[in-house]
């Protein structure tokens, strides 16, 4: 084995040999000067541990320094800065580049809320952060009572009760508990929480999950819960009716226990109350605990003044236009603002608070109402103040360029779920199968499969049809849908985002499990099948010498596109076939042709055409997709 000497050791590591000594000293080594030898194995022990702990330094003088770039923040968590920037403006920063900066200590936070800790240690927030009132969404299944507890907390606690109270809901309420505010999002339900998700925003800070004690644990409560935990969401569970015979509060707990959800009692992390919305038993212990976890959560912003916000809902009003209501998280909005919505952009002209007054001026963090936009918004879009008009239309020029730079989104391909897998070494599933036997059952089998070094998670598990949540869920955390025994519910075409989402379908549980073994092993490969996009009929052949024959055409069908595959009939009869490698109308290239109109289109490799013959193009397509 080999040996050092504590001084070349020393050298080697770069640090001094007094210090090396010390760590011996620490390791139970004793050496008597910087002569002595040291065995390997103790030797990469020492260095190991040297190493850590100057990483942990570099860290730490990171911390000093004071920021961090957003770009070093993604690679960390692994998530693109799309993603990342809700996050970010939590905290009441506006940040638009992914080579700006935050503070260390806000990156911190937001690092530990993914599970993904930067440091050991969370260094204090910088001095100009204030404390801000928490934004919660209720959650959980219909009937359990999240609205009548939405109103029960309301009618007691409006912060600022005016011109006779709410007349007009805004989307969001503020309500005030012993000198705090707390803001509600005024819809419950997990629909409008995780459609803002999926787009990318998100704002809420504390989920509570409603569940009636009388009934227990539902299909939307776990969805819920599932929603929330993906969002990396705290939850306070309020288990309801508690004034209603049959109220089994403790087999509430227990039923969340399994879905680790363990309650703080009991010596876990979550918080249950047991509430009456109908009574107002418990909703002072709710709003407390509200309030506590804001505090551990150290919920602050940033003093920065530059406006930013995420819509909540967005309608058009015939009578003032486009109107978006949001809450304000960073920095303050005034009538005469320039101001970006998603897509969409406009000057200020009116601000309504949540008690219904209009405004001139508001500071995060507020629910605002806010007219004088050009179009109408999406929820989970998010607002971005600029100095003029001037800078937003060079920001949407910028935006127009880059999309025409990028394809048009594709629906996901099993090629890009397999380079996913590769990268991340993680398949989130949601499954859905007839019965919970079923469930269990195939639960266990893909638990126990070994599939290398992939791990499999199970976002969200359930029985049923697959219904918009599992679609909406599968989306947002990047998931595919497996259904057992089971349908896809025709209402889930509606969802636009469907697209986005591969769900497959099994009626055997070994033929789920082999699949399951051949796609993560990369073996599930994509079946195309051809989709036409349109068919022409040729009037006259010219050839031109070299270049091969053109037919000149007329699209009786759909289209004809450049560069889309075609094939060549004559009759029933395939003559030949090839790429449309040139595409014209009289003079001009063009990309595409449509039905009705005349156009010289050369096929690829095709030698032989006549007049009367048929182009018919079609498109590969992976199956199912
Ligand atoms: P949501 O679908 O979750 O919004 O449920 P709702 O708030 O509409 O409540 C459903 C039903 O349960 C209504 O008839 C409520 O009056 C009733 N309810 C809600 N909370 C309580 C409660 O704490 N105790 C009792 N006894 N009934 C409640």
């Amino acid at each position: 084995m080999k040996k050092y000497r504590v001084f070349s050791l020393a050298n080697e590591i770069g640090i001094s040999t007094t210090e090396l000594i010390k760590y011996l000293k620490e390791l139970g080594i004793e050496v008597k000067g910087n002569l002595s030898t040291i065995d390997e194995e103790n030797a990469n022990i020492v260095k190991d541990l040297v190493l850590k702990d100057k990483e942990s330094r570099t860290k730490r003088e990171k911390e000093v320094k004071g920021n961090i770039k957003i770009v070093e923040i993604c690679k960390h968590l692994n998530i693109s800065f799309k993603f990342l920037i809700p996050y970010i403006l939590k905290w009441g920063l506006v940040r638009e580049n992914i080579n700006e900066e935050i503070p260390f200590p806000v990156a911190a936070r937001i690092c530990n809320s993914f599970k993904k800790p930067i440091t050991d240690i969370l260094p204090p927030l910088p001095k100009n952060y204030k404390t801000r009132p928490p934004i919660v969404t209720v959650m959980g299944h219909i009937d359990h009572g999240k609205t009548t507890l939405l109103d029960s907390i309301r009618k007691t606690n409006i912060a600022l009760r005016e011109k006779g109270g709410i007349t007009q809901k805004i989307g969001a309420s503020e309500i005030e508990f012993e000198g705090k505010k707390i803001i509600f999002i005024d819809t419950p339900g997990h629909e409008a929480f995780t459609e803002m998700r999926i787009r990318g925003s998100f704002v809420t800070d504390i989920v509570i999950l409603v569940v009636a004690a009388d009934e227990g644990a539902k299909e939307q409560t776990i969805e819920a819960l599932n929603h929330a935990k993906a969002a990396n969401v705290p939850i306070i569970v309020a288990v309801n009716k508690i004034d209603k015979e049959g109220a089994d509060p403790d087999k509430v707990r227990q039923q969340m226990a399994n879905y680790n959800l363990l309650p703080e009692e009991w010596g876990g992390e979550t918080i249950f109350v047991n509430t009456s919305a109908k009574t107002g038993i418990g909703i002072n212990e709710l709003l407390e605990n509200i309030i506590l976890i804001s505090e551990i959560e150290e919920l602050s912003k940033s003093d920065e003044k530059r406006p930013g916000g995420t819509v909540i809902e967005a309608k058009l009003d015939p009578r003032v236009g486009p109107t978006a209501n949001l809450i304000l998280q960073a920095g303050e909005l005034k009538c005469g603002d320039w101001i970006m919505v998603g897509e969409t952009y406009g000057k200020v002209r009116m601000l309504t608070t949540a008690n219904q007054k209009q405004v001139k001026e508001v500071e995060a963090t507020a629910p605002v109402e806010i007219i004088g936009l050009k179009d109408t918004p999406l929820p989970g879009e998010i607002l971005i103040g600029y100095k003029s008009e001037g800078q937003i239309k060079e920001k949407i020029e910028k935006l127009e360029m880059a999309k025409k730079e990028k394809k048009q989104e594709k629906p996901i391909s099993l090629d890009d779920l397999f380079e996913k897998l590769e990268e991340e070494k993680k398949l989130n599933l949601v499954l859905k199968t007839d019965t919970y036997g079923s469930l269990e059952a195939i639960k266990s089998v893909i638990n126990s499969l070994d599939t290398g070094d992939i791990k499999i998670e199970f976002v969200h598990t359930g029985v049923g049809s697959i219904n918009e949540s599992d679609i909406l869920l599968a989306t947002a955390s990047n998931a595919i849908i497996l259904g057992f025994n089971t349908k896809e519910n025709p209402m889930v075409k509606k969802i636009p985002e469907r697209s986005r989402v591969k769900v497959f379908l099994f009626d055997l549980i070994y033929e789920l499990q082999e699949w399951v073994v051949r796609f993560v092993k990369g073996m599930v490969k994509p079946e195309f099948v051809e989709n036409t996009i349109g068919r022409a009929e040729v009037k006259q052949v010219f050839d031109i010498g070299g270049l091969g024959l053109v037919a000149g055409s007329i699209v009786r069908e759909g289209k004809i596109v450049r560069d889309a595959n075609a094939k060549v009939f004559r009759g029933s009869k395939l003559i030949g076939e090839g790429k449309v490698s040139s595409l014209k109308r009289f003079k001009d290239d063009v990309k595409e042709v449509l039905e009705g109109y005349e156009c010289g289109i050369r096929v690829e490799g095709v030698k032989e055409i006549n007049e009367g013959d048929i182009i018919e193009v079609y498109e590969l397509k992976e199956k199912g997709s």
